[in-house]
C-alpha cells in the first residue's frame, strides 16, 4: 500500500537536499530521531520543533495574497514537498491537498476565494506515481458501511489511469461557474523516485 511507504526511507540523495534548508515541512529525518519510539508522541515532538522555528522566525510582514498568484492543488502524499519540488518561498502560493490531490466541491470552494478574495490567477494540477488512491476502488464505501453502518456521503475518487485523472481535475477546474479564471489551468504528474514533474495534454 503506498499509503504506509515510511517517508524516512527516502533515498540518500534527497536526504541530504534538504537539509540546508530547515525551515521546509519535509525536513530531513536522519539516522534513529526520524522514527516514532514507544512511549514518545508524534505532536509534542511538533510543538518542540515548532518552538525552535519561533526562535528564528521574523515577522515576513506580508499580507495574505500570494506573491505569485497562484493555487497548487496537490495529493497530500508525504514524499511530495511542494515548496522544494517547485522552488516556492514562503507566501509564494496557496496549496490545497487532499487524498489524490481530487478537485472536489470543498476544494473549488477554496479556489473561489483564493481566485476572488485573494488574487490568484492560475492552477496547478499535481497528481503523482505510486499513489494510494489506484489501490483503493468505490467499493472502500461499502466496506464502510458494513462496519460502521453508515454509507459516506463522498467519493473515493479512485482511479487506475493517473493522467486521465488528472485531465478530469483540470476539466472540473475549467468548467466551474464560481471561478474567475480558468484560463491558465495546467495538470502534471509527479514521479516519486525522479523528483520530475510531468505535464499532461489536457486534450
Ligand atoms: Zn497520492
Amino acid at each position: 500500500m503506498a499509503f504506509f511507504v515510511p517517508s524516512h526511507s527516502r533515498p540518500e540523495r534527497y536526504v541530504t537536499s534538504n537539509v540546508e534548508n530547515m525551515t521546509t515541512s519535509a525536513t530531513a529525518h536522519t539516522g534513529s530521531e526520524g522514527a516514532i519510539k514507544a512511549g514518545d508522541n508524534v505532536t509534542d515532538r511538533l510543538l518542540a520543533a515548532n518552538r525552535r522555528y519561533a526562535e528564528a522566525f521574523e515577522d515576513p510582514g506580508m499580507d495574505a495574497r500570494p506573491v505569485l498568484r497562484v493555487a497548487v492543488v496537490a495529493c497530500m502524499d508525504a514524499r511530495l514537498d511542494l515548496h522544494e519540488a517547485l522552488g516556492l518561498e514562503l507566501g509564494d502560493c496557496h496549496t490545497i491537498r487532499n487524498a489524490g490531490g481530487v478537485v472536489t466541491d470543498d476544494v473549488i470552494r477554496s479556489l473561489t476565494i483564493s481566485q476572488r478574495k485573494l488574487g490568484t490567477r492560475s492552477v496547478v494540477l499535481i497528481h503523482h506515481t505510486n499513489c494510494g488512491l489506484e489501490s483503493l476502488t468505490e467499493d472502500f464505501r461499502s466496506e464502510l458501511e458494513m462496519e460502521v453502518g453508515q454509507r459516506p456521503a463522498w467519493a473515493v475518487e479512485s482511479f487506475r489511469d493517473v493522467d486521465q485523472d488528472v485531465r478530469q481535475s483540470m476539466q472540473r477546474v475549467r468548467t466551474s461557474p464560481f471561478l474567475l479564471h480558468t484560463d491558465d489551468v495546467r495538470g502534471f504528474v509527479f514521479d516519486v523516485r525522479t523528483g520530475l514533474l510531468r505535464e499532461v495534454d489536457p486534450a
